[in-house]
C-alpha cells in the first residue's frame, strides 16, 4: 500500500515538474523572442543612426564645398581694397570695418577647412607621406610658430626634445597635430600662465606632451572631448570659438600614424595633452622581414 501511494505521489511530482518544466520552456522561449527583436530593432535604429551620421557628413561637406567658392572672392577683393587701394582713399572707419571683415572672413575660412578636413578623414581618402626627420627641429618649429601668440598673449612657452632623437612620420601632419594642440592651450591660458611642449623616446616611439596652466577640463567630459563637434559648454573660449573638430581632427590623424592621443587634467590645474607616435610607420613596419 505505502509502495503505491508513493509511486502514485512520485508520478504527481514527476507530473508538476513537467507543468513547470513546460511552462519554463515558453518563457524562455518567449525571452528568447524578445531578445531577437530587441537586438533587431537596435540593429535598425544604429544602421539609421548612422544613415542620419552619414547624411550630417555629406551635407556639412557639400555646404562647406558651397561656402568655399564665395569666400575666396570676398578675400580675393578684400585683400586688393585693403592692400592696393591709396590707403588715404578709405576712411579709418572703413579701413577698420574692412579689416574686421578680413578676419572674419579668414576665421570663416578656417571653419570650412576644418569641416573639410574631418570629412576628408571619415571617408578615409587622407593618405600620409612618411619621411624621416629630426625631432628636436620639429619641436622648434612647432614652438617658433606659437611664440607668436603666446608673446602677444603674455604667456611663458618653453620647448624641449631628446638629442638626435629622429622619427619617420608625416611632418607635415605633425606639425598639424602639434600646432592644434598648441592652439587649443594658448586659446585656454589665461595671461601670465605657461605652455610647455616636449618631446622624448618612449616605449611606444616618441612621445610629445603639450601641457597648459589653463582652467582644465572637469572628469566627466574628458572621455568625450575628441569626439566629433563636442565642445565643453563651460570652456572659456577667449579668441573667436571653434567647431569642436579640431581634436577629433587630431585624433584621427594620429591613429593614421599607429599612435595614441590621450588627455590628462584637473580642473583649476590645466591640461597635458600626450601624443604617442610609433618610430616607424606601421606600413613599413609590416614590410620589415620576420
Ligand atoms: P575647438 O576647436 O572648438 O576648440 P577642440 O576639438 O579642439 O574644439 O576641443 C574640444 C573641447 O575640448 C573644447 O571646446 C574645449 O572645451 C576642450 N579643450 C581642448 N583643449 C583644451 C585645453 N588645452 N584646455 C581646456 N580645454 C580644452
Amino acid at each position: 500500500m505505502e509502495k503505491q501511494q508513493l509511486v502514485k505521489e512520485l508520478r504527481l511530482r514527476n507530473k508538476e515538474l513537467e507543468t513547470v518544466n513546460r511552462e519554463l520552456d515558453t518563457r524562455v522561449q518567449k525571452a528568447t523572442e524578445e531578445l531577437h527583436n530587441l537586438n533587431h530593432r537596435m540593429l535598425t535604429e544604429m544602421a539609421s543612426l548612422r544613415e542620419v551620421d552619414d547624411l550630417k557628413s555629406a551635407f556639412l561637406n557639400s555646404v562647406s564645398h558651397d561656402l568655399k567658392n564665395p569666400l575666396t572672392t570676398i578675400k580675393g577683393y578684400l585683400s586688393y581694397i585693403l592692400e592696393e587701394e591709396n590707403p588715404e582713399k578709405l576712411g579709418a572707419d572703413v579701413k577698420n570695418g574692412l579689416l574686421m571683415v578680413n578676419k572674419a572672413a579668414k576665421h570663416m575660412e578656417y571653419l570650412v577647412a576644418q569641416i573639410l578636413e574631418a570629412a576628408k578623414l571619415t571617408s578615409g581618402t587622407v593618405h600620409l607621406r612618411f619621411e624621416s626627420f629630426s625631432v628636436p627641429e620639429l619641436v622648434e618649429e612647432c614652438a617658433d610658430s606659437t611664440r607668436i601668440q603666446t608673446d602677444s598673449a603674455g604667456i611663458a612657452l618653453t620647448a624641449q626634445s631628446e638629442p638626435s632623437l629622429t622619427l619617420a612620420a608625416d611632418r607635415g601632419r605633425m606639425l598639424q597635430i602639434l600646432g592644434n594642440l598648441l592652439g587649443n592651450a594658448c586659446k585656454f591660458t589665461p595671461h601670465g600662465g605657461k605652455i610647455s611642449l616636449s618631446a622624448r623616446k618612449s616605449e611606444g616611439g616618441v612621445l610629445f606632451h603639450v601641457a597648459d596652466t589653463g582652467p582644465g577640463i572637469a572628469g566627466e567630459h574628458l572621455p568625450r572631448i575628441f569626439e566629433r563637434f563636442y565642445q565643453v559648454e563651460t570652456s572659456l573660449s577667449k579668441t573667436s570659438k571653434g567647431l569642436g573638430l579640431g581634436l577629433r581632427i587630431a585624433k584621427d590623424l594620429v591613429e593614421l600614424h599607429g599612435g595614441k592621443i590621450w588627455v590628462e587634467s584637473k580642473v583649476g590645474e590645466g591640461s597635458s595633452f600626450f601624443v604617442e607616435v610609433p618610430l616607424v610607420p606601421p606600413a613599413a613596419e609590416k614590410k620589415l622581414p620576420a
